[in-house]
């Protein structure tokens, strides 16, 4: 029985698409739209700031957080499905 009611990331297909991940702050403003699952030592958020997306990792093992450059929000929409399909990482 698990608790967890947020998406897990599958791992990622051998051609996915290599996001540029940029060393970020641990605290940034943003709208945190969507996420997943906080169990995992490295969760994804999808988050908008400034009528921008972005996607930000947070490594929990090693304190860091990471973000992806600002996007149109609809194509924050499709990197973030990507995401959770295992298109891009
Ligand atoms: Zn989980």
């Amino acid at each position: 029985m698990s608790d967890c009611l947020s998406p897990h990331l599958p791992e990622p297909e051998p051609n996915h698409e290599r996001l540029t991940w940029f060393k970020a702050s641990k605290e940034s403003r943003r709208r945190t739209l969507a996420w997943t699952c906080h169990c995992a030592v490295i969760f994804h958020e999808l988050c908008a700031a400034g009528g921008q997306s972005f996607l930000r990792r947070t490594d929990l093992a090693t304190d860091e957080f990471y973000e992806t450059h600002r996007m149109r929000i609809r194509d924050g929409d499709a990197l973030w499905l990507a995401l959770l399909e295992g298109r891009a990482r």
